[in-house]
């Protein structure tokens, strides 16, 4: 692997870094505190190819490859955690699969309009009673009748529902098929029976919508499947892997904001006589944050490289992510601890980035989760 970033991605990294310090960074508190996300923002991105960062250029994508991706996701959660999650998820979540798996008559329909900075696309896979075993635990139905599938069932804590021109809905197509009786179904907002339930009340993210879904006999079309009958739960392992690259790039950015916050404030907090930043005890916690956000990065844009050389990224986009998102947990506990009361209060960033980083270690596979994909990777290799 080459260890520095080609020209063409260093400018992008800058121009995006631009974009957010500008439109994103700025007004990130507010976004927070409302719960509004900053839509005047995110209709300016698709100039910069971030509202299609992966999806074909004849739908208005980007076609960028995973490491501009992973830079670009770092930089938006650096700015904004909620809206970086958001975009994480349209980008990842839904411009993925539909640029995947969709037909071009799919492509046409909803990229061209997921791509264009007036809608966010959604992935609903979770239940209320399904989470980490999806495989297991996924209760929503679609029923082939006549020319409709009939879908049943609901769907928990689904980012961006609110905002979609479409959402794609995992659902058992076959009750005894076991991974193979899984499909993604593409369906529309408004659609009969179809119900979007008021945004969670979250600890952090607070911009970013999460919301449930209930499902009463709504009926979409036959060729409302993305891909193939049978094949959803391999398309959602798919779709997670890449995610897992994204979710790592958010939390390196939510740790680079609050490290550089912290560095900042031990510049300027006066404690006996001198700085904070002249005690070593300050020190050593900055100095350990900039070697675990290095090493976390390394990772992740390493997954992100393999993915472009089309090689297997899993083992390394699980990796990615489970240490980035604790080296964020432990980067934004040490960015309070360095503010002292005043990184508890609401008038600092990093209690806002703190919270938002909480998702990271639960979103798209939890740790405990990127640990069991770790071990079963080793354990095959070492088996070979
Ligand atoms: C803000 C937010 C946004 C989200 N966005 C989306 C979205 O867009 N689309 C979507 O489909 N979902 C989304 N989710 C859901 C999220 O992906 C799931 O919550 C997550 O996968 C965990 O599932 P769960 O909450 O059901 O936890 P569970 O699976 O019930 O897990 C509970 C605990 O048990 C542990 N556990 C489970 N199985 C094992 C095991 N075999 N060994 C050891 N430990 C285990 C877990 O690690 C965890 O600690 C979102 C959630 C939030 C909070």
């Amino acid at each position: 692997m080459e260890f520095d970033l080609s020209p063409e991605q260093q400018m992008f990294q800058r121009a995006v870094h631009d974009f957010c310090a500008a439109e994103l960074h700025p007004y990130a508190d507010e976004v927070d505190r409302s719960g509004e996300m900053r839509w005047g923002a995110i209709r300016k991105m698709p100039a910069l190819g971030l509202t299609g960062l992966q999806a074909p250029e004849q739908y208005g994508g980007a076609e960028l490859d995973s490491i501009s991706m992973a830079l670009a996701i770092e930089e938006l959660g650096w700015a904004c955690g909620s809206t970086g999650l958001s975009l994480a998820a349209h980008n990842g979540l839904s411009c993925g699969p539909l640029t995947r798996w969709g037909t071009p008559e799919q492509q046409g329909k909803y990229l061209t309009k997921l791509t264009n900075g007036e809608h966010l696309g959604a992935l609903a896979l979770t239940e209320p009673g399904a989470g980490s075993d999806l495989a297991g635990g996924v209760q929503t139905t679609a029923v082939q009748q006549g020319d409709s599938w009939v879908i049943n069932g609901s769907k928990a804590w689904i980012t961006n529902p609110k905002f979609a021109p479409v959402i794609i809905v995992l659902a058992r197509t076959d009750r005894d098929a076991g991974t193979r009786g899984f499909s993604m179904l593409l369906v529309e907002p408004g659609t009969p029976g179809l119900t979007i339930h008021p945004p969670e009340k979250k600890m952090g993210l607070n911009g970013s919508p999460t919301q449930m879904l209930t499902f009463e006999q709504v009926r979409v079309p036959l060729d409302a499947v993305l891909g193939e009958v049978g094949r959803g739960f391999q398309q959602t392992m798919q779709t997670l892997d890449g995610g897992r690259i994204s979710i790592g790039a958010l939390s390196i950015g939510l740790a680079r904001a609050a490290f550089e916050a912290a560095v900042t404030y031990a510049q300027q907090r006066q404690a006996f006589g001198k700085p904070i930043s002249d005690y070593q005890a300050i020190q050593w916690m900055i100095a350990d944050a900039a070697l675990e956000i290095e090493a976390a990065r390394l990772l992740v844009l390493r997954a992100a490289w393999l993915r472009d050389q089309g090689r297997d990224f899993g083992k390394l986009a699980a990796m990615g992510k489970l240490k980035a998102t604790e080296v964020a947990e432990k980067v934004c506990h040490n960015a309070i601890q360095i503010h002292g009361s005043y990184g508890y209060s609401r008038e600092f960033p990093v209690e806002r980035i703190y919270r938002d980083q909480r998702l990271m270690s639960i979103g798209e596979g939890t740790s405990e989760i990127q640990r069991m994909v770790i071990a079963r990777h080793v354990l095959r290799e070492q088996g070979d």
